[in-house]
C-alpha cells in the first residue's frame, strides 16, 4: 500500500512538472512563432506586386493589372 501511494505521488509530481513544462514551452513557442510569422508576412507582401501580371488591352493597348477592371479612355 505504501508503494502504491508512492507511485501515485510520483505520478502526480510528473503530471505537475509536465503541465508546468508544457505551459512554459507554450509561452516560449508563442514568442518564437511570432517572429517567423512576421518575416513570412513581409516576404508575402514583397512578392505580391511581382506576382501581378500585366495584361494588354486589345482595344487601347494600355497595360493593366490582370483581373483589374479596365476602362478604355477614348
Ligand atoms: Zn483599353
Amino acid at each position: 500500500m505504501l508503494s502504491f501511494s508512492k507511485i501515485l505521488f510520483t505520478a502526480l509530481v510528473v503530471v505537475v512538472v509536465w503541465q508546468g513544462f508544457k505551459l512554459f514551452n507554450r509561452g516560449k513557442q508563442v514568442s518564437s512563432k511570432e517572429q517567423p510569422k512576421q518575416t513570412k508576412h513581409e516576404k508575402k507582401s514583397q512578392s505580391k506586386p511581382v506576382a501581378h501580371e500585366l495584361e494588354k488591352c486589345p482595344n487601347c493597348g494600355v497595360y493593366h493589372a490582370e483581373g483589374n477592371a479596365h476602362r478604355c479612355e477614348d
